[in-house]
């Protein structure tokens, strides 16, 4: 089915949140590259999954223990046909904060010494950034940054230049959450896999909005996260390549991680549970796998296509505002929209959209770099999904011109 021929009307009563009003206005969620909101799907498979087959996994022999265990691998099973990856190498966990410190402190650690770099673009999310400086304090290496073009694309020269040999690792994410920008991630990861330096790739804001074949990349670590997917908080997935999760020593220890343990040393599970130890986030997980189930039933090219007539609507609008100036404006970009108003501040802006039942972010977006390089402290940022609505866009910019008035 294509996007012309779905009813998104009937796709936007999946999301029960939406009916919601907020200061007596109906509810306009455009943050959802904070936090994607869930369809009815996915609070009722975590719903289930406590009502009827809670118990903890891998550990019970008795009938709910199986059921968990069937359900949370199942998941993981879910996860790894939506993104074309093998289920053995997807490794579970919170988030994409998760998985970039699980790939810096047991791949990158053990690995870099001083004369090693790690390259990260400008666009980067503190995720992408905070893991490498930490590792590159405790093992000598440096961190090069690869800049951008002035419409928040990124510069391919520069990063081609900037991938010397002493780079080891580059990190990467997918889509900027602040610019919108799509990156080549598949060129790229082939021009460093030629260059022998290891890829990893923030796909957090690209999961949610677009087809992800991880394989087809090529990368050698891809991150999601799970809750701007549709998914619970606090979920997510780290894929990577078998030699590398089969050469990585744990992250953290403890339960479920482990063959066998004795105080002379323990045996460590094989990948992917040897990552996550512990209690997992089981009903999170089985939501996971409802939400991409969910997601593919629309069809992300679908939800692609539709986000980018809502954006260009969006764009348009917005671009009608005086004194307004949208940040990122490349010609590969998912709908996120990241503006500011001149002689306004975007915290007195979002403050009064909410009275307006707007609900946009304001703030700097885990990326201080990124915005240091904008030239500006802090923006606001309406992001999309499929289930806004052209309607909610006309009143937002509605609002927007009101509380531009109101602010001077
Ligand atoms: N990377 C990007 C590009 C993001 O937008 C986010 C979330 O805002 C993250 C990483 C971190 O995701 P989480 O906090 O779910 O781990």
């Amino acid at each position: 089915m294509a996007a012309a021929d779905i009813d998104w009307t009937r796709v936007r009563a999946d999301f029960p949140i939406l009916e919601r009003e907020v200061h007596g206005k109906p509810l306009i969620y455009f943050d959802s590259a904070n936090t994607g909101q869930k369809p009815a799907c996915v609070i009722e498979a975590t719903a289930e999954f406590y009502r009827r087959h809670n118990a903890n996994v891998s550990r019970a022999v008795h009938a709910l223990g199986n059921e968990a265990t069937e359900a949370y691998e199942g998941a993981r099973a879910t996860l790894a046909r939506h993104f074309h990856i093998r289920a053995d190498e997807l490794v579970l966990c919170s988030g994409t904060t998760f998985a970039m410190n699980l790939v810096a402190y047991s791949w990158a650690l053990p690995r870099l010494q001083p004369g090693d770099a790690i390259l990260v673009s400008r666009m980067e999310h503190h995720a992408n950034i905070v893991p490498w400086q930490l590792i590159a304090q405790r093992t000598g290496a440096v961190l090069k940054v690869a800049e951008l073009r002035p419409d928040g694309s990124l510069d391919l020269d520069a990063l081609r230049a900037a991938m010397t040999p002493e780079v080891r690792i580059l990190g990467l994410a997918h889509v900027s959450n602040v610019l919108g920008t799509i990156n080549p991630v598949a060129a790229i990861c082939k021009e460093a896999a030629r260059r022998g330096i290891v890829s990893v790739i923030d796909g957090s804001q690209a999961a949610p909005h677009m087809p992800v074949d991880i394989a087809a990349i090529g990368c050698d670590f891809y991150a999601a996260t799970g809750h701007k997917m549709g998914g619970p908080t606090g979920t997510g997935l780290l894929w990577a390549r078998r030699e590398h999760l089969a050469a990585m020593p744990p992250f953290l220890g403890g339960g479920e991680m482990i063959k066998e343990v004795r105080f002379e040393g323990s045996v460590f599970n094989d990948p992917p549970h040897r990552f996550e130890a512990g209690t997992p986030n089981i009903a999170g997980a089985v939501g996971l796998g409802a939400a991409s189930d969910y997601l593919d039933a629309i069809g992300l090219a679908n939800i692609a296509a539709r986000e980018q007539e809502l954006l260009a609507h969006a764009t348009e609008e917005l671009l009608k505002i005086d004194g307004l100036r949208i940040f990122g404006t490349a010609p590969e970009k998912a709908a996120v929209i990241s503006f500011a108003i001149d002689g306004t501040h975007s915290h007195d802006l979002a403050t009064l959209l909410d009275l307006e039942g707007v609900a946009v972010r304001s703030g700097q977006h885990c990326a201080h770099p990124l915005l240091q390089w904008l030239g500006v402290g802090t923006t606001c940022r309406a992001s999309l999904a499929y289930y806004n609505t052209h309607a909610e866009i006309e009143a937002f910019i509605a609002a927007l011109r009101k509380v531009r008035g109101l602010l001077g």
